[in-house]
């Protein structure tokens, strides 16, 4: 079975070449192992130069990138997993994403159907490891009952304590979902709440490192994004801080439906 590192480096808004290597470079001189890029960052090309500069053996490696909502549909799905490939440098990746639920056109619930058949047969053909999907709803999960062979293994999406997605969590959990928090740092919106503060303070962290936390001691894998090393190291250091039930519980009532992406709802 493939086990996901539980800190990946998000690449969103890293803009490709010198930067997104340096980025990755870093990361992995950290010792993260998993890195979150999509088609649509635009930053394959260079996040692939970064991990082979980085010189990991590539089975040590976690690289997840995503199909774009043009892309949706059977054949496209080949298509674009195959030039995220060639544009990563890598022949397979571990795991692959429908970035978002909706398609361009209407029909939108047919066409998951045909791009979640494609995404079956990328993984069927050993193009990625595992296969997943973001921004889905328990409605949309619940749909994929009626025309999954295989249920995804991740559904990643935002969540912080600001956006506790509480239910949705649940019932990934119940159903044996894995849950990836994006945007942790609530995109670096919140980084000075109060609350937060005082509970940083209490530990000697970092205000990013108590989010951070936040969302591993809730079982998600997390993926904070950095361009800057000192950052990107401070938020892989977060494995010995435990944080107390009373001082979860506080970040959890923190919850405002305060989100920085767009709402799948
Ligand atoms: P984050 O919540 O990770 O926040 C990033 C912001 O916080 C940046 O402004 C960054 O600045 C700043 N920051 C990072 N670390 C620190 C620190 N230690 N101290 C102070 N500031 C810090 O933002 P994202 O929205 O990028 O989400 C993370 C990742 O999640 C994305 O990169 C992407 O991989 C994924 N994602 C997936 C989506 C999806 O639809 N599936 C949607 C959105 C995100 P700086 O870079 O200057 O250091």
């Amino acid at each position: 079975m493939r086990i996901i590192p539980r800190i990946g480096l998000g690449v969103w808004q890293i803009p490709d070449g010198e930067i997104v290597r340096n980025a990755v470079r870093w990361a992995l001189e950290a010792g993260y192992r998993h890195i979150d890029t999509a088609m649509i960052y635009r930053n394959e090309k260079g996040v692939g130069e970064g991990i082979k500069a980085g010189n990991v053996p590539r089975e040590e490696m976690f690289v997840t990138t995503k199909l774009w909502i043009s892309d949706q549909g059977y054949d496209s799905a080949l298509k674009a997993i195959r030039a995220s490939l060639e544009r990563l440098q890598l022949d397979y990746v571990d795991l692959y994403l429908v970035h978002w639920p909706f398609a361009d056109e209407e029909k939108t619930q047919e066409k998951r159907a045909d791009t979640w058949r494609g995404m079956e047969e990328i993984q069927r053909l050993g193009l990625a490891r595992l296969i997943g999907v973001s921004n889905y709803t328990e409605t949309h999960l619940e749909e994929m009952r009626s025309y999954a062979k295989v249920m995804p293994t991740v559904n990643q999406v935002e969540m912080h304590p600001f956006l506790y997605q509480k239910a949705l969590a649940e019932y990934c959990a119940t159903n044996g979902i894995q849950i990836e928090a994006y945007s942790p740092l609530a995109h670096g919106e919140k980084l000075n709440d109060k609350t937060v503060s005082k509970i940083a303070k209490k530990y000697g962290k970092s205000n990013a490192q108590i989010l951070t936390r936040w969302a591993l001691e809730h079982g998600f894998v997390v993926l904070p994004k950095s361009t800057h090393k000192e950052r990107i190291e401070e938020n892989f250091d977060v494995l010995d801080s435990k944080l107390e039930t009373e001082d979860m519980k506080t970040l959890d009532n923190l919850n405002e439906n305060f989100r920085t992406c767009w709402d799948p709802y």
